[in-house]
This record gives structure tokens, sequence and C-alpha cells, in this order.
């Protein structure tokens, strides 16, 4: 296996990295922040990303893509998430939203929601979580009964990250036969978030406002138009959809920016010969390499049309474990004056570490908890039983 980037996608991301050094502002620090800048900022950025045909790059060009190869679309994941993200929400669109409707949804469904996509004029949220339901997804409750011509949605969903964005669609997940085995029965739906019935109501958490939300559903309508792939079959789209999240998400490249400002601070502090550091900074090293080539791994089999279901598990194993390590190592490297927060004006590297540290905490949950991550890989990697 070769990993190695050729010239031209070399060439893309120089390119993309001036491209992003003149747009993304100093002040810019992800989306779970209480700052009006943030939102109409990331909107333009899609706006311009969309012009040059780089923000969903590798979709098929009937979808309003450039039919560019998954590897620059790979480039251009690392160069986002090493800056905090900058497109905001939108890269749920581009690495499952969106794939999961180019291979369940109707034609009308695709020319319908997928150049909007494409146009990054459209939020989506992903309203699977329930209180009752979370590693144990196919427990969901929330009900859709099935009226003919449309479908009548009642329930709750919590944790659904940018409803707040405001979201204007919303891939949701419902019941829709409560009579068969938990994982049948079960079917997504496009909703308008615009819909009445549905009330968003945000969830505060010390990883900062506006990261999550409860959704509340009451007597929603949604037009049959509006289901998505076989009715009562929603869990291959749920599998699916989670697979394509855990590749898309290249969290490595926001660990290795860390550790590169581990090592600066290390340098101008005189911390470079102190043999501890040196050994907790090679080491994370050694598992930002890992990590990476593990996602490629994943990516590989998905250029190639696999699902990757375990390697993408393996993938997201390592990276969870590795912000989290970096975290911890960071806070440790700074000393006391590391858990003072961005703003206050002695907090070391800007504050960047304690923030990456809080936002991190949860990261082992996120998309599937470490312990469901490992549970497939046991499963369905090593051929061990299903849990009783
Ligand atoms: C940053 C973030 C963003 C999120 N965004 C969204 C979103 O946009 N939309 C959405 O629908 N959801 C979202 N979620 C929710 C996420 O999918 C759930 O948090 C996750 O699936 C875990 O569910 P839970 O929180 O109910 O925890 P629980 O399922 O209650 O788990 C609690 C603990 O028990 C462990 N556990 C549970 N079952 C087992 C088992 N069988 N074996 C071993 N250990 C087990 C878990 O690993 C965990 O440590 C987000 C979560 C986070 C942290």
């Amino acid at each position: 296996m070769d990993f190695a980037f050729t010239d031209e996608e070399e060439t893309f991301r120089t390119e993309l990295r001036a491209f992003l050094d003149a747009e993304v502002p100093d002040w810019w620090s992800g989306m779970f922040v209480d700052d009006e800048r943030a939102m109409p900022f990331t909107r333009e950025l899609c706006r311009k990303l969309a012009e040059r045909g780089w923000l969903t790059m590798a979709w098929p060009t009937e979808h309003g893509g450039s039919g560019a190869s998954v590897w620059k679309q790979a480039i251009v994941r690392e160069e986002m998430w090493a800056r905090e993200e900058p497109r905001g929400p939108q890269y749920m669109n581009l690495n499952y939203i969106g794939p999961v409707i180019m291979r369940f949804g109707s034609p009308d469904q695709q020319s319908r929601f997928l150049p909007p996509m494409a146009r990054g004029e459209v939020i989506w949220c992903q309203g699977f979580s329930e209180p009752d339901a979370g590693s144990d997804l196919a427990s969901l409750s929330t009900r859709a009964e099935d009226c003919g011509d449309h479908f009548v949605v009642n329930g709750q969903k919590i944790w659904t990250s940018y409803a707040d964005a405001p979201a204007d669609w919303c891939l949701l997940l419902v019941r829709t036969d409560p009579t068969t085995p938990k994982h049948r029965g079960i079917s997504v739906l496009l909703v308008d978030m615009t819909t009445p019935g549905i009330t968003v109501r945000p969830i505060d958490t010390m990883a900062g406002p506006h990261e999550f939300n409860e959704v509340f559903l009451d007597d929603v309508v949604v037009p049959r138009d509006c289901l998505l792939g076989e009715l009562d079959h929603g869990w291959d789209l749920v599998v699916a959809g989670l697979t394509f999240e855990r590749v898309g998400i290249a969290r490595y490249a926001r660990a290795g920016r860390v550790i590169e400002l581990l090592v600066d601070y290390a340098n101008a502090n005189g911390l470079g010969h102190d043999p501890i550091v040196r050994d907790r900074l090679a080491d994370l090293h050694a598992r930002y390499e890992a990590a990476k080539v593990l996602n490629y791994r994943a990516i590989s089999m998905q250029a190639a049309g696999e699902i990757p279901t375990v390697e993408a598990s393996i993938a997201r194993m390592h990276n969870t474990q590795l912000e989290q390590a970096v975290g911890h190592a960071g806070l440790e490297l700074l000393g006391p004056a590391g858990q003072l927060r961005a703003g206050d004006r002695w907090a070391p590297l800007q504050g960047e570490v304690h923030r990456y540290w809080t936002r991190n905490i949860p990261s082992t949950l996120a998309g599937g908890s470490l312990e469901v991550q490992k549970n497939i890989v046991a499963q369905r990697g090593l051929g061990l039983p299903r849990e009783p």
C-alpha cells in the first residue's frame, strides 16, 4: 500500500492552504462559540469553496461535484480539521448525509436535495439519538405513523448538533413499525425543520454553547416523498451513514496541529531536552501517524465502493483516543497555566490546548462510543458473538 500523495495532490494542498490562510480569520475557533460572526463567516467560506469546486469535490458531477478523487477530498478534510473546521456544519452534508442520499435516494430526491448541498446553501442536522436510545440506537421510539401520502411524527431527539444553527433539514430516524424486532421497522425521513410542530431547545455543556440541542416533534407532518430508502428498512442507511461519518472526520489532523504547537512550546521554553517531554511528544507523534494511516485505509476502501464498517471503527478508536491523549499531555506540559481559558491574557498558546482538551472529552462518545466501536470490531472484525 502506498499512501503518498501525488505531486498534483500536493500542489492542490499548497493552493488550498494559501486560500485558507487568506480566508480564515484569527478569531475563528469553530462553531461552538457565542460569536455572531461565526455563522455568516462559515456560510461565506462555503460559498467560496463551492465556487472553486472544492466543497463537494469528490461527488459525481451530476450531483454538483467535480468528480475529484477521494484523496483530494481527504486533503480538504485534513486542512479543514486542522483549522477547527471552518466549513461549520457543511462537513456533515459532504461526508455522509449527501452520500447516503446518493446511495439510497430516488432520482427526484437526489435532484432536489443534492445541488443545494453542493452549493453550500443548506444546513442539515442528524436526528438519530434519543434520551433512551444512544448506543442502543435501534431502541428508538420516535414514532412516524404512515398516513398514506404523509407521515405524522411524534417523539424526541437529543444531542442534535447544529439544529439551532438553525438547520434547514434533518435526517430523521423514526420507528414506522413498532410490532417487528427493533432493528426492523425503522425508517429515515428527510424533514424540513420549519415544519410546524418542531421545537429546538439548545443544551449548554462544558464543551461550549451551541453544540447540542433537544428536538421535540409534535404531530409533525412529513410528505411521503421525503421517505429515504424503503419503508421499515432504515437500519441499512444508518450503518452506511455512520460508517461514512466515522471515515469523514480527519480528527488526526487537528491532533497533529496541536502536537506541532506543543513541540514549538517545548522548544521555546527550554523543555525540548526533558526526557519525559520528549517521550510523550514522540509517543503522540507515532500515534498520530498510525491514526492517519488507519483513516487512509478506510478511505481507500470507500474509494473502491465498499462500506468499511470495521476499518472505520478501528480508525475512529485510534483517532478519538489520540485526541484525548494529546489534550491531556498538552495540559501537563503547560502546567497550571494550561487551565487558563481562551481569552485570558495569561493563557499559554491563547488557551488553545485547554479548549482542545475540553472539546475532546465527549469525542469518544460522538458517532458511536468507544465501547460501541470495540463491539463492532469484536463482532464483525473478530467473529466474536453478538453481545447478549
Ligand atoms: C460531540 C457529540 C455530537 C453528537 N451529535 C449528535 C447528532 O448530531 N445527532 C445525534 O443523533 N446524536 C449525536 N450525538 C449523540 C451520540 O451519538 C451519543 O452520545 C452516543 O451514541 C452515545 O449515546 P448516549 O449518549 O445515550 O450514551 P449511552 O448509550 O447511554 O452510553 C453511556 C456509556 O455506556 C457505554 N455503553 C453503552 N452500551 C454499551 C455496551 N453495549 N457495551 C459497552 N458499553 C456500553 C457507552 O460506551 C458510554 O460510555 C452526539 C454526541 C456527541 C458527544
